[in-house]
Formats: C-alpha cells, structure tokens, sequence
C-alpha cells in the first residue's frame, strides 16, 4: 500500500509577498493601508550622556545621523509632526500616522512630562499610535502602567535598543547596561497589550558570523514582536570615528552584509515582523562603509539573495521541545 507523503511545511515559503515577515505587510494586514511614522524630537536626553549612566554615549552613537530635515526639539511636537504628516502626504499619500519619539531616550522624564509629550502627539488628527525608542534601563512599573492604559485605544510600541546580545560587546560600546538589563525590561512589559520593537546593529568587527546566527535564536524566544536590524557603519563625532581612522575597525563589505542577514533571517522566528534591515545614513555625517546604495537597493539585494538560496525567515528556525512560540501580549 502506498502511503501520500505528508507535507513538511518548514520547506514551503509561508510569507506571501517578501520571504520575510514585513512590517508593511502587517501594517496592510491590520490597518487595511500604508500607516507611515512620523519622527518627532522632543527634547529628551539620555543617561547614558548625560552622566547618570555614563558621559559619553554609546561609541557609536551621533543622533543627528537618522533626524530628519522638520525634527527640532525648538518647535512644538505638534508642529514637528503636521509638518511630517504634511510631507509623507504629499509623498505617499498616507492618511494614518504613528508618531515616533526617536532620538535619545523618550521615557526618560518625569511620568508628567511624558504624558504631556505622547497626549500632545495623540490628540493630531491621523494619528493612530506611538513608537517610543528608549533604553532599556529607563522604563519603570509607574511609566508601564500609563503606557498599558494607552495601548487600550492605541497601538502602542515600545522600543528598546539592545545593539548586541553580548555583554562584552554592550561593555566596549559603552552602552552602559547588559543584556540582563534587556530581559528584565522585556520582562516588566509583556503581557500589557504594548507591542515591543527590539533593534539590534549585526557586523561589529570582534563578533562573528556564528554570535549574529545565535543573536537570532536567542531573540526567537524573546516575547518581541517587530525586529530593526542595522548594519554597523560609522558615523561622524563619534568615538568609533576615531577607531576607524586609527584602522582598528573592519567594517563588512555589502556581500558579507548580505550574507549575514539572510543567514540570520533563516534561523529567527517566523512570528517575529521585520521593521527594517539596514539603514543609510546622510552621505555628509557617514564615514564608512560607503557601499552606494539606498534603501530600497538593499532590500533589493536581500530580496533576491533569499530567492536565489530559495530560502526564508525561519526556515532553519526551530522551536525547542515543549515550548511554543513566545508572544508579548
Ligand atoms: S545610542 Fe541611545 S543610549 Fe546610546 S548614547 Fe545614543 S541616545 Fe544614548
């Protein structure tokens, strides 16, 4: 007798549209069109800086790289995102918007002062939600349990930097808090209805290709639901800067680039939703490396090295015995 062959659905591409679990097709999913971020500055810093943690900053670190031409922390927050939203309108013309705290770290103040800042950009016509980057050592039950309360009519997002899973490696950064520090924020934020958005930077010359393929297994198990992966590059007014003249800094070239993320794209969750892949920073701040690309030209690249390796996200992801899928709710 001949028995039909079962199908191992580990070797069918279960994404519709990319080989990985794309934001904008969660963003389609849920919302039924394009929803478009609009970054405001308000006016935060961050301990890391400002000497409570450290005085220096992470070694990398120059916010002027990622703030778009309308973000100044002179103008209101109301005025910082009609002009966002006047502009991806105009662009894209989208109609929903979630407002992004980006620069520095955005729960760092007075519970007071962060209500005011996150209602303010609430109350804009358009606006759905809030994402909100900061540290994780700066987020606290009282901060958690208004930002709980908001995520019941908002979507809310929580962002924490991690950088690297590697406490040697968060030490010669000088991000001045460890990885245990990561998981007791995760810890303290799941299960409130808040959706958590991790960023991590993959091609620090000391680490290797086997760290960045377990970062991916350990994030797996990690109650994140949306991932931000950045090449390293180096950018002006940095300590890195410095290192790099001083030649001790090898960067990754494209190709090598490439291959990392589609080789830790195949072992991360499915269920975690990818927000971005790499990053370019404004040709007048970056330093190295300087591949020539944009944006869209990378996730090009990415798109047909996962096509010609027929692989995708997961597809050498494997969840451990007795334990399923970890979500944030
Ligand atoms: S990267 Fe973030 S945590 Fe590090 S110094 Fe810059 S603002 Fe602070």
């Amino acid at each position: 007798m001949q028995h039909k062959k079962s199908t191992d659905f580990s070797l069918i591409n279960p994404f519709q549209e990319k080989r990985y679990n794309a934001y904008s097709v969660y963003l389609k999913d849920h919302y039924g069109q394009r929803v478009q971020k609009v970054t405001v500055d308000a006016g935060f810093t961050c301990p890391n800086r400002d000497g409570t943690v450290a005085s220096g900053g992470c070694t990398y670190c120059n916010n002027e790289s990622f703030n778009p031409g309308y973000n100044s922390a002179a103008k209101t927050i109301r005025q910082q995102v009609a002009e966002g939203i006047e502009f991806l309108r105009r662009r894209y013309g989208t109609e929903k918007y979630f407002v992004y705290f980006q620069p520095y770290s955005n729960t760092y103040a007075s519970l007071d002062r962060l209500k005011r800042c996150y209602e303010e950009a609430l109350s804009i016509p358009g606006v759905i939600g809030l994402t909100i980057g900061t540290r994780p050592d700066c987020i606290d039950e009282e901060k958690l349990h208004y930002l709980e309360e908001l995520a019941k009519t908002h979507e809310i997002t929580i962002e924490y930097g991690l950088e690297s899973f590697l406490d040697d490696t968060l030490r010669k950064i000088n991000r001045g808090h460890d990885f245990q520090s990561f998981l007791d924020a995760l810890e303290l934020t799941r299960g409130r209805g808040l959706k958590i958005c991790t960023h991590i930077i993959l091609g620090f010359p000391w680490e290797k290709k086997s760290d960045w393929l377990t970062e991916a297994a350990v994030l797996s198990e990690l109650p994140i639901d949306f991932l931000k992966i950045h090449q390293l590059h180096i950018v002006r007014n940095t300590v890195m800067e410095k290192q790099y003249n001083e030649g001790k800094l090898r960067l990754l070239t494209y190709k090598e680039y490439l291959d990392v993320i589609v080789s830790f794209l195949e072992r991360l969750s499915r269920r975690i939703i990818i927000q971005r892949l790499g990053g370019v920073a404004p040709p007048h701040m970056l330093i190295a490396p300087k591949w020539g690309k944009r944006y869209p030209e990378m996730l090009k690249s990415i798109d047909d090295m996962l096509e010609e390796r027929d692989t995708w996200q997961g597809k050498l992801y494997h969840i451990p015995e007795n334990q399923g899928p970890v979500s944030s709710e």
